[in-house]
């Protein structure tokens, strides 16, 4: 009787415990799955790291402060009418056609005005069709580009500070970007963005066997600099020394100043058949809404670009690049002449540069004269004590900075340190971006916000 009590007691407790442990394990297994079901929703690996990008956090603060906005880089003028009137009557034009898709890797009267353009400019045939490859604003051309060169492992070179999204879609591709930064060679007098400059022995030693790409920026944003013959010369030297693909962002080739001269890396010899060229008709035109960009280049790399664009936007607005094409076939009549906008704009826009230039001077900050594009960069740095930023909690004093101006001073600017790898992103920390393609009546304002800081 005993036994059998003792045994049935041993039977019990090893019951409980099997249904405990069983319990336990039930929960465990819930949690782990709970948490491997969310790891199922995290971010792919190659996006990982990804934080929200500079603009997706200011273009929200000037929406929410209402400052003057010198920060995010658009005209806040009015395009040129016959460029704005010729997508109303295209919108509303009989021809049906003009509403629906066009062809996929461009709307063929776009891409003939293109090749047009750019076969006299580059020195070159270039075929409409095969060479050149219209996307949604020179950002998808950037992706494609990347996206259809660039394979696990590979690096690509990119020169600090470097337009933010070059480094996510180098990552996106699983490639290794490689960073050299330009470095101000002046601390007085008047500094332009000549004066920042590649340190040539460190650009040496980032090209190796597996370099895949180099990405440059000419004229650069943000500090203006537009490379002259003898240091895209010497890129061109490396390109070619180690067979690496150049991919050139000329988004701002029509806004260079005085005796600034833009040259197309493509013209270069040996350098048509390894670089791939960006161009956007948001800078040529002032419609940065629009968002119509281009790649042209040898139609194996175009080709390259072609593969990705057609699985992901496969075509762009049709009536868009219908009247971006009008707008290039009217200035390709006139690119001699003062009038056309190419011609013209650039000179309005130095205006806007030597106003800004002055009145950032004034109040205290060394500005960097740029040559070319439509940012300045400016050194804040001996304002610092009138300023007190320890309400806003960010890593870079440029972001408190740019944080503290928008809420407290009513004005907007960039902060450049979103244009450095984590480990220079201190280089850039005394400065601060404005865009100076403004209204001068938004520029005078902008005077009075500094003088009356002062
Ligand atoms: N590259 C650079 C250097 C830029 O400043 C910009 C921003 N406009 C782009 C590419 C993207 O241009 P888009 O608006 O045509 O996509
Ligand atoms: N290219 C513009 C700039 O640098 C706009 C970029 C953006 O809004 N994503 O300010």
């Amino acid at each position: 009787m005993l036994i059998r009590i003792a045994t049935e007691k041993i039977l019990f407790t090893h019951k409980t415990l099997r249904i405990s442990l069983q319990a336990v394990c039930k929960f465990s297994t819930s949690n782990t799955l709970k948490s491997n079901r969310m790891d199922r929703f995290a971010l792919p690996k190659r996006f990982q790291g990804s934080t929200t990008s500079v603009w997706n956090e200011y273009v929200p603060l000037a929406l929410k402060y209402k400052p003057l906005n010198l920060g995010q880089g658009f005209p806040d003028f009015a395009a040129p009418e016959y460029v704005t009137d010729a997508l109303s009557k295209i919108a509303a034009s009989e021809n049906p056609l003009m509403n629906q898709y066009t062809r996929g890797f461009g709307h063929p009267r776009l891409v003939q005005a293109l090749s047009k353009l750019y076969s006299k400019l580059v020195g070159r045939d270039i075929d409409g069709n095969t060479e050149v490859m219209i996307t949604c604003g020179a950002y998808e051309a950037l992706f494609c580009a990347i996206l259809s060169n660039v394979d696990a492992g590979d690096e690509v070179i990119i020169i600090e500070p470097f337009f933010d999204c070059y480094e996510p879609m180098v990552r996106a591709a699983d490639g290794v970007p490689r960073f050299i930064p330009l470095k101000p060679t002046k601390s007085d007098g008047v500094i332009t963005s000549a004066d920042w400059v590649l340190d040539e022995k460190e650009l040496e030693k980032l090209f190796n066997e597996k370099t895949k790409a180099i990405i440059i920026n000419t004229p650069h944003n943000p500090i203006g600099k537009v490379f002259n013959r003898e240091e895209l010369e010497k890129i061109a030297e490396l390109c070619k020394k180690w067979n690496v693909l150049c991919i050139s962002d000329e988004v701002y080739e029509w806004l260079v100043f005085d005796k600034a001269e833009h040259i197309r890396m493509c013209t270069l010899p040996g350098m048509w058949e390894r670089t791939v060229t960006i161009g956007s008709a948001g800078k040529t035109f002032s419609v940065t809404g629009w968002k119509i960009g281009w790649a042209y280049g040898p139609s194996n790399l175009i080709n390259n670009l072609q593969m990705v664009h057609q699985n992901c936007v496969f075509t762009c607005a049709t009536p868009l690049q219908e009247a971006v094409a009008q707008g290039f076939e009217l200035e390709m009549t006139r690119l001699d002449s003062p009038e056309c906008y190419f011609n013209y704009l650039p000179k309005d826009l130095k205006k806007k540069r030597d106003y800004m230039a002055k009145f950032l001077e004034e109040a205290g900050m060394k500005a960097t004269i740029p040559d070319g594009g439509y940012f300045m960069l400016a050194d804040w740095s001996s304002l610092e004590n009138k300023v007190d930023m320890a309400s806003e909690t960010d890593k870079y004093r440029d972001y408190r900075f740019t944080k503290w101006m928008t809420k407290n001073m009513g004005l907007q600017g960039i902060p450049p340190s979103a244009f450095y790898s984590e480990k220079n992103k201190p280089l850039a920390e005394n400065y601060v971006r404005y865009c100076f393609m403004k209204k001068d009546e938004n520029l005078e304002k902008a005077e009075e916000v500094f003088k009356k800081w002062k």
